[in-house]
């Protein structure tokens, strides 16, 4: 990282900070040749991760699919733009945890949305849930509904 003062290339990191939910970090260095201290603002790294079909196919992670199926669910939903990014964040953080040697298949995805979903949005779960699981019947849909209401009033 080059010095903005004097131009000189070697500089040493005095303090790294991970801003805003780990999606930036911020670097204070320290020119080794003049003393100048500057900052840095890092992007944390993207997934650089291939998704397995259920068919075989594989193809490379796409943050904007996972983005858009969630708008999708969250249609109407009191969802902040913050909140959501939060979510998102949750959810990449356990693709990663949960990919071997960069690789994860898309039933792993589908089921770690559907765990964030279903603690941030009850009907956006169930709406990612019906095109997702792909409910057998209506009966299984209903199923899944009554579980949902059940919980909510026992906790009354
Ligand atoms: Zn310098």
């Amino acid at each position: 990282m080059k010095c903005p003062s004097c131009h000189n290339l070697d500089t040493k990191v005095v303090d790294s900070r991970v801003l805003d939910d780990n999606i930036a970090i911020r670097r204070r260095r320290e020119c080794e040749k003049c003393g100048f201290r500057f900052s840095t603002m890092e992007e944390v790294e993207i997934l650089n991760l291939t998704v397995m079909k259920r068919e075989g196919q594989e193809m490379p992670y796409d943050k904007e699919r996972l983005v858009i199926s969630l708008q999708k669910a969250l249609q109407k939903r009191p969802m902040t733009p913050e909140r959501l990014k939060r979510i998102i964040q949750a959810i990449e953080q356990d693709i990663q945890n949960k990919s071997k040697n960069d690789r994860i298949t898309s039933e792993e995805i589908g089921e770690i949305v559907m765990k964030h979903l279903k603690k941030a949005d009850k009907v956006a779960y169930i709406r990612f849930a019906s095109v997702y699981r792909d409910f057998e019947d209506i009966e299984a849909f209903s199923e899944e509904v009554n579980k949902l209401i059940n919980k909510k009033r026992n906790k009354k």
